[in-house]
């Protein structure tokens, strides 16, 4: 890899004083960014120059909550409550994952968050009903070129919850698992790849497999993220099984710090969200999957206003039907302005920091990316308003993004200094074409296996009961 001149940009840096300097330059030397300037006048050239004229040049965004394999799920839980959604269609397509499918879901999603400027993603991968689905997911982060933490998810109880035996695993089954793939994947010299736990629910683990699970995250020093209080039924759930609340219960088992993520947090108390706010927990909101499955509004502007970092998650296809990042900016801002009926409660700079530099504080990666500074990974999107009707005319970078892009505006992707899109071209090791081939394929198998319905056994049509 030589250096790299993204030049004449509407530079939108996010750095400490949120500089954005119009007609200036990023110089990105192997994997990393070697200085950004106010004006791109008198820069010596380097190996590759690219002309960012009319373009804006902003970090890769952080996705802080997915689940890959559910891209081959798109369009089959819709209109339906969250517990005819998993046992009619999340939980039986679990029991029939195999590590093709689980790769070819993975790079179908990954290709998609890249196509929408997501250069990491967190992958919270919990059904393990066969071996080699975290290796599938995690080969599948290297071939697509994106930046992964991936999740190693586990249950061990819920059964009386509607948690199917299959995609149960012993506390000494997981902890193996996961001490396995710490040890082969948590210390990628790149930074590409990093390991985390991610127990599903607080409800769906036994006390004993919380305790394993802080034993491991003290001996590896790695993170921790666990869907908390999506519903109220994650609370009575969770109360039932140990008498406590799942917020509560992370405070009991001492898993509480700037490394445990939160997601989802709906129907967080206000005591739950001030011991969030004084451990340094994270959040992240998963706005379009809480409005499709209907869970609520999370409590977003009041975590903010008493400090808590809280990122952006697109959670996996099957509650959102797609990984679409700069829709999920758009309905992040629409969902708080409405819900609120106060149209200054949010604004477009901040869901743009939520999904840059807060995404990266929340996944402990700020260090390393989130914003255009010397010495970070070189994680950089080249966004062309010109491309479509959409974002023109541009007055406010950051409103042109958040309000008015799509996918036809990410011209270029460049993750750790390697332009994976490269002026509109894909160039992953794998073409985009075998990629969504592959994708319809392996989701008509699972479909069938799983016995959902699908295109080949004939859609009902479904009226809104009025
Ligand atoms: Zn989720």
């Amino acid at each position: 890899m030589g250096s790299v001149l993204f030049k004449d940009a509407i530079v939108v840096t996010m750095n400490p004083a949120r500089d954005v300097f119009f007609g200036g330059a990023v110089l990105v030397e192997g994997s990393s960014i070697r200085s950004v300037h106010p004006s791109s006048e008198g820069l010596p050239p380097a190996d590759r120059t690219i002309d960012c004229r009319g373009k804006i040049v902003l970090p890769g965004f952080v996705n802080t909550h997915t689940h890959l394999f559910q891209t081959l799920l798109k369009g089959l839980g819709d209109d339906m409550a969250l517990d005819r959604w998993l046992s009619t269609m999340t939980f039986p397509a679990a029991r029939f994952l195999s590590p093709e499918l689980c790769y070819d879901a993975a790079m179908a999603g990954c290709l998609e968050g890249l196509r929408t400027g997501v250069t990491t993603n967190l992958d919270y991968m919990y059904p393990h009903a066969a071996g080699g689905l975290s290796d599938a997911v995690i080969k599948a982060f290297r071939d697509s070129g994106v930046r992964g933490i991936f999740g190693r998810g586990c249950m061990d109880v819920g059964e009386e919850f509607g948690v199917p035996k299959g995609i149960m695993q012993s506390p000494e089954a997981i902890e193996k698992d996961l001490v396995r793939l710490l040890d082969a994947y948590g210390r990628d010299a790149d930074d590409m790849v990093r390991v985390w736990l991610a127990p599903a629910a607080v409800w769906s683990s036994s006390r004993k497999s919380l305790e394993m699970l802080k034993r491991v995250k003290d001996a590896y020093g790695t993170g921790l993220t666990v869907h908390i209080s999506e519903t109220p039924f994650d609370r009575e759930a969770t109360m039932k099984l140990h008498g406590k609340s799942d917020a509560e219960m992370l405070e009991e088992l001492g898993l509480v710090g700037p490394d445990i993520l939160m997601v989802h947090c709906v129907f967080l108390t206000e005591r739950d969200r001030r011991m969030a706010a004084h451990y340094d927990l994270k959040v992240s909101h998963n706005a379009a999957s809480n409005m499709y499955l209907s869970s609520g509004v999370a409590p977003v502007p009041g975590m903010l206003a008493q400090g808590i970092s809280v990122s952006l998650g697109v959670d996996g296809a099957a509650s959102n039907n797609s990984q679409d990042m700069l829709e999920l900016m758009k309905l992040t801002a629409l969902l708080h302005k409405v819900s609120s009926r106060d149209p200054t409660i949010i604004t477009a700079e901040k869901v743009l920091e939520m999904a840059t530099i807060d995404g990266a504080r929340c996944l402990g990666l700020d260090g390393l990316i989130g914003s255009l500074e010397a010495g970070k990974k070189a994680d950089i999107l080249v966004f062309d308003p010109q491309l479509s009707a959409k974002a023109v005319p541009l007055h406010n970078p950051a409103s042109t993004i958040v309000y008015s892009s799509s996918e036809r505006n990410i011209r270029s992707v460049m993750v750790n200094g390697r332009l994976v899109i490269d002026e509109g071209e894909y160039r992953g090791g794998k073409s985009e074409e075998a990629i969504l081939r592959d994708c319809q394929a392996s989701a008509e198998r699972l479909a069938e296996q799983g016995g959902m319905s699908n295109r080949l056994s004939g859609h009902i049509w479904r009226s809104s009961a009025f």
